[in-house]
């Protein structure tokens, strides 16, 4: 089932000599219970990308259909009820209020927006996210990783039709970025929800996605799934992006036909030192 449709998106910022195209005529769709890594260098447009989807802001033109429906038909005030109760943001920054604990922290969205908690749901999100005995736990009694997890507790609460995250893993360190990779590919297995994941590391994307969404200077690169990504990229800025490190390229860089299209078999040496 499609679940979101992205139809033509642009979005303009500034006006004369300081306008930035962000995002130029993007359009791909992503099924239910898909998770999409959108991929690019830093500016090229994927937290934009990602807040359109998310209806956190309006573009210059084109659409965003959730469930069919054009989440833009809606007034200011409309589409603030909208984020609140279909969309899951996550950043890399978890704003947990530092005088509430664990479960506070996680139901307040859910009793801010006047609704009553389903405490069957929160026990499972403790579970799942493994903050079982935690509970109680202030933010500053918790680590990096478990504050992490309470933010994404607390957004999965009032059960999102999709979970945005802005590069979520950024600020943690190394291990702890392997260790919540897991836990994000176990939760979206758990869960069954589908997952909207900007990063600029393709590790990353391509362990955990199961569609990947190139971008680069605002304009849609590729949408497939990694394995095609990788070994059918569209065109050589795609070859040379999920390419680590982008020597083993080497061979490609003369195999671009007229047409545009890339005719190669990716990876098949690196270059010698
Ligand atoms: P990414 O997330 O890939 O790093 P962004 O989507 O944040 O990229 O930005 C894409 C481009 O749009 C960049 O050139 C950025 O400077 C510009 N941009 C983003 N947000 C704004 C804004 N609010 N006003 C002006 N320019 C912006
Ligand atoms: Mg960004």
């Amino acid at each position: 089932m499609n679940i979101l449709s992205i139809e033509h998106l642009t979005r303009e910022y500034g006006t004369g000599d300081t306008a930035v195209t962000a995002l130029n005529d993007v359009s791909f769709t992503v099924e239910a219970g898909e998770f999409i890594a959108i991929i690019g260098s830093s500016g090229s447009g994927k937290s934009t990308l990602m807040h359109l989807m998310g209806g956190v802001d309006r573009p210059t033109s084109g659409t965003v259909r959730l469930q069919g429906q054009d989440i833009f038909a809606r007034n200011d005030e409309q589409l603030a009820v909208f984020r609140r109760r279909e969309v899951g943001l996550i950043y890399q920054f978890y704003n947990l209020i530092p005088v509430l604990n664990v479960v506070e922290n996680m139901t307040l969205p859910v009793l801010m927006d006047g609704r009553s908690v389903n405490e069957q749901r929160l026990s499972a999100l403790v579970r799942a996210l493994g903050l079982t005995g935690r509970e109680h736990c202030l933010p500053n009694q918790l680590s990096g990783g478990q504050q992490q997890r309470v933010a994404i507790a607390r957004t999965l609460a009032p059960e999102p039709s999709v979970l945005f995250m802005d590069e979520p893993l950024s600020n943690l360190d190394a291990k702890l970025r392997l260790e919540m990779r897991y836990e994000l590919q176990r939760l979206h297995v758990e869960t069954g929800s589908t997952f909207v994941y900007v990063t600029h590391d393709q590790m990353e994307a391509m362990t955990l996605a199961t569609q990947i969404c190139l971008i680069e200077n605002g304009v849609l690169q590729q949408y497939d799934a990694p394995l095609t990504v990788y070994h059918q990229p569209n065109n050589l800025f795609v070859a040379d992006f999920v390419g680590n490190p982008s020597i083993n390229f080497v061979e490609a860089k003369g195999a671009q036909r007229a047409d545009g299209a890339v005719e190669l078999t990716v990876f098949q040496g690196r270059k010698a030192l």
